[in-house]
């Protein structure tokens, strides 16, 4: 039975694993995808990562990597499929606390592992939009991820849905090589912080379409355009875009552990900072958990201070 089992490999269970090893803990990552940093590798560019200004995100997340590595922490290939309090699972908190301390068991599609703690940090996926063509389309045309698939659309035009950090970050990448970026955003003030603000709105080939929702993506074989609708007057629109990036925020990767851990509403696990959740041993770290900022350097620093709770918890058992 391991100290700890973290699962995913974001910034923040990266961060637990090196924090983890450090505390000599016998640990194990599990990671659902071949590689390691989640999030971060579809970052253009991080420049709010304090002492690491204009970092690409790819390879912020491979140092990440290497640096765990460098530690010695041990890494699996699995998707986890659920986690059991190992007893059973129990109904309610008191339970919960006694069955705890006989640890978990956390079944992948692969094999089923056992830890006297776990610190979930899946991390969250593009959320979608939900409207006629968008699955259709998808990778012709519609896309999720800018740094991914920018380069297909050299000289084209394209429109970003969303007025995030994201979408703001991705239409700034799109215009560098793009011949034109609408972005298309629900109401008539960006969310994204001032300063990515700024650089989009200076930018020449950037059209900006407030107070718009996307009706529907067109086309046959490839993105043609996209329908727009003016909420304030009504008014409806077809950009002729060849391509279409939807950056409307993100959910959590939390679907396997419902009815397991508290969760808000929108599925996020209700955590402090300490990472403790509604399951004594198990902890929650990074843009999983319920928080104000969902930042590489917040989901890094949740890292470190769910396997402190962890240490804890486990002394306590002692
Ligand atoms: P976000 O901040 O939640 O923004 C989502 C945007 O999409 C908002 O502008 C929202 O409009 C819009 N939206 C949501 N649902 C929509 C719908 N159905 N139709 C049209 N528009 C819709 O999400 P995000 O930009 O993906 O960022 C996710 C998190 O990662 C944030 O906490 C962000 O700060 C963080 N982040 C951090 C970094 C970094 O650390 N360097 C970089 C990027 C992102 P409204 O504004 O009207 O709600």
């Amino acid at each position: 039975m391991y100290d700890v089992i973290i699962i995913g490999s974001g910034p923040a269970g990266l961060a637990a694993a090196i924090y983890a090893q450090r505390a000599c803990m016998d640990m194990l990552v599990l990671e659902k995808n071949y590689m390691s940093g989640g999030q971060v590798l579809d970052t253009y560019e991080v420049d709010n990562y304090p002492g690491l200004k204009g970092m690409n995100g790819f390879d912020l997340g491979m140092k990440l990597r290497e640096h765990a590595d460098a530690l010695g922490a041990k890494f699996v290939t699995a998707a986890v499929r659920e986690v059991r309090i190992k007893e059973g699972r129990l109904e309610g908190d008191v339970q919960a606390a006694e069955a705890a301390k006989a640890g978990f068991c956390i079944v992948t599609d692969k094999e089923t592992y056992e830890a006297r703690t776990v610190i979930i940090a899946a991390g969250a996926q593009h959320r979608k939009l939900g409207i006629p063509g968008e699955e259709a389309l998808a990778g012709r045309g519609v896309s999720y991820c800018a740094t991914c698939d920018g380069a297909f659309f050299r000289d084209k035009t394209v429109a970003v849905i969303g007025g995030g950090d994201v979408a703001v970050e991705d239409a700034i990448f799109l215009a560098r090589g793009c011949r034109k970026v609408y972005v298309v955003h629900r109401r008539d003030e960006l969310r994204a912080v001032k300063s990515l603000q700024e650089k989009l709105l200076s930018l020449p080939n950037v059209e900006m379409v407030w107070d718009s929702v996307a009706l529907d993506i067109r086309g046959e074989q490839a993105v043609e355009g996209l329908a727009v609708k003016n909420v304030k007057t009504q008014e409806t629109q077809v950009l002729p875009v060849d391509g279409v990036f939807v950056a409307v925020g993100i959910q959590p990767n939390s679907q396997a552990y419902q009815g397991l851990v508290k969760m808000d509403p929108a599925g996020y696990i209700c955590a402090d900072e300490t990472g403790r959740t509604s399951v004594p041993g198990l902890f929650a770290a990074g843009d999983i958990r319920t928080k104000a900022l969902r930042q590489i350097l917040t989901a890094a620093a949740d890292g470190a201070n769910a396997v402190f709770a962890a240490e804890q918890f486990l002394n306590a058992q002692k």
